[in-house]
């Protein structure tokens, strides 16, 4: 279906000022607003249109897309409507309005709302990935009556407040003059249906609050604080509508043998002064247990060693990146009678070959 012109649907020229094409679409809006035109299905098409308009022409970035290459050009860029989606437009409208309207759309059953809980994992888990089980309270279908409010077998008749359709209309004021706003009964709680005998389990409200048990898995290469979501997981929503999401967000424990930076892994070792001078063998801790390292003559504080391979995997990919132990010179003090004799007598040969050395080395 061929799109209509950004500017037409707005009823803007192509000149106008952000403030202009601000002002048309709130004029569209008031007039075109679901809430204002529950009984009309043309209106809620047109204000979709004029939300996704205004959300292309009130940037300034996707305006000159659209002003230079059209449609074809804002989907090229990898911008479409249905990404935009209707939540964005709802936002659209929430910035414009605030509660004007009750805070967005009220028509059609609300969705669950979404549930966060934490778990702690430690960087061991990390290099492989591990599972979890979380444990939450969440809002779920009455099973007794299976959500529709009733003790099983007694009968329910529509609401007589709101003839049924769950909802009344209320006049209110707001800053936009007289307007009509759609609510969900509060008789029947917006359901259209009176339950003649409450069910003994939910006291007709069709939903428990429950204790849920949930396997999660963690993958390997996660960051401190990402987030797993679990479509669907989250409280129940009204009858007909979506379940809420479950978050899972995700602390990753320090460890102070460790930092972290990516899929790198920095380790601090402590080599005494001697072993960095001679050379020699330490062991140094890695993600997977003590590991024998070659410390090589001549190695100078701060210099890394590398561990090829011995670091995280990516969150989401292959290998794994590397370890890097950075020396730290450990020298001696309290050194007893023969200790600094030797260290002296080091020192005076070190300092010879000093004095032989250096006048030669212009
Ligand atoms: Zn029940
Ligand atoms: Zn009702």
């Amino acid at each position: 279906m061929a799109k209509r012109d950004y500017y037409e649907v707005l009823g803007v020229s192509r000149r106008a000022s952000g403030d202009e094409i601000k002002k048309s679409f709130r004029r569209l809006a008031r007039e075109l607003h679901p809430d204002v035109n529950a009984h009309d299905p043309e209106a809620e098409e047109k204000f979709k249109a004029a939300a996704e308009a205004y959300e292309v022409l009130s940037d300034s970035g996707r305006r000159r897309t659209y002003d230079q290459l059209g449609h074809d050009g804002l989907r090229a860029g990898g911008w479409s409507s249905e990404t935009a989606g209707f939540s964005s437009i709802q936002d659209i409208f929430q910035t414009f309005f605030g509660d004007a309207f009750g805070g967005g759309f009220s028509r059609g059953p609300a969705a669950g709302g979404d549930v966060l809980v934490g778990v702690e994992v430690s960087l061991r888990d990390v290099l492989d990935g591990t599972g979890r089980e979380v444990s939450f309270e969440a809002i779920s279908v009455c099973e007794h009556c299976h959500g529709n409010g009733a003790e099983p077998g007694t009968p329910i008749h529509a609401c007589e407040r709101c003839e049924g359709t769950g909802q009344v209309q209320e006049q209110m004021r707001s800053v936009f003059g007289q307007v009509v706003r759609a609510m969900p009964c509060n008789v029947c709680g917006g359901d259209g249906r009176l339950a003649e005998t409450p069910c003994e389990t939910c006291s007709g409200a069709g939903r428990v609050a429950d204790e849920r048990t949930w396997e999660i898995d963690v993958p390997a290469g996660i960051e401190d604080g990402q987030r797993i979501r679990i479509s669907g997981a989250g409280h129940a929503g009204d009858p007909g509508a979506r379940q809420g999401d479950l978050y899972v967000e995700v602390s990753v424990e320090a460890d102070d043998r460790f930092i972290r930076q990516g899929t790198e892994i920095v380790t601090r070792l402590d080599v005494p002064v001697t072993t960095a001078m001679l050379g020699g063998e330490l062991t140094v801790p890695t993600l997977e247990g003590e590991l024998t390292v070659e410390i090589p003559a001549g190695s100078q504080h701060g210099e890394v060693l590398r561990l090829p391979g011995m670091g995280l995997p990516p969150l989401r990919g292959s290998g794994r990146g590397d370890q890097h132990v950075v020396v730290e010179l450990l020298v001696p003090r309290d050194l007893g009678d023969d200790e600094q004799e030797l260290a002296r007598r080091l020192d005076e040969s070190l300092g010879a070959r000093e004095s032989a050395t250096s006048p030669r080395t212009d």
